[in-house]
C-alpha cells in the first residue's frame, strides 16, 4: 500500500465525487438498464411528428449514444478506481506493481498502471 489511509480516503472523495458528477450527467438523458448494472440507455428525444422533427430526433439520438459511451466508460473506469481503493490494491500498477507516482493519480485518479508500463503497452491499456 503506497498511501496512508487519509490519502486513500482523500482519492475516495474525489472518485465518490466524480460517479456522482458522471451519473447526474447520463441522468439528463439516459435512464439506467435494469437487466445490467452500470448500463445506461439514452433515451430517443421527442421533437414531433414530422419528417424534419423525425431527422432531428434520429441525430440528436446518435450523438446521444456517443456521449453515452464516453461517460459509461469514464465512469466504469471510476468505479474500478473506487473498488481498488476497497481491495487495498489502489495506486499500485496493475502490471509491474510498483506504486504509482502519487501526482499521476492526482491528474489521473483512475491511473491502474504506471507510466512506464503505460508507455510499455501504450495502445493496450
Ligand atoms: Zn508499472
Amino acid at each position: 500500500m503506497p498511501f496512508d489511509k487519509e490519502k486513500y480516503n482523500e482519492f475516495k472523495l474525489m472518485l465518490e465525487k466524480k460517479a456522482q458528477e458522471l451519473k447526474n450527467a447520463l441522468a439528463d438523458f439516459t435512464f439506467s438498464n435494469p437487466q445490467a448494472k452500470n448500463d445506461y440507455i439514452s433515451t430517443m428525444p421527442d421533437y414531433g411528428d414530422c419528417e424534419d422533427d423525425n431527422a432531428r430526433e434520429v441525430s440528436e439520438y446518435i450523438d446521444r449514444k456517443a456521449v453515452e459511451g464516453t461517460l459509461e466508460k469514464e465512469l466504469q473506469d471510476v468505479e474500478g478506481a473506487l473498488k481498488r481503493i476497497v481491495a487495498g490494491t489502489y495506486g499500485v500498477c496493475k502490471y509491474c506493481e510498483q506504486d504509482i507516482d502519487e501526482d499521476r493519480l492526482k491528474i489521473r485518479p483512475t491511473s491502474s498502471a504506471c507510466v512506464e508500463c503505460k508507455k510499455k503497452f501504450k495502445g493496450e491499456v
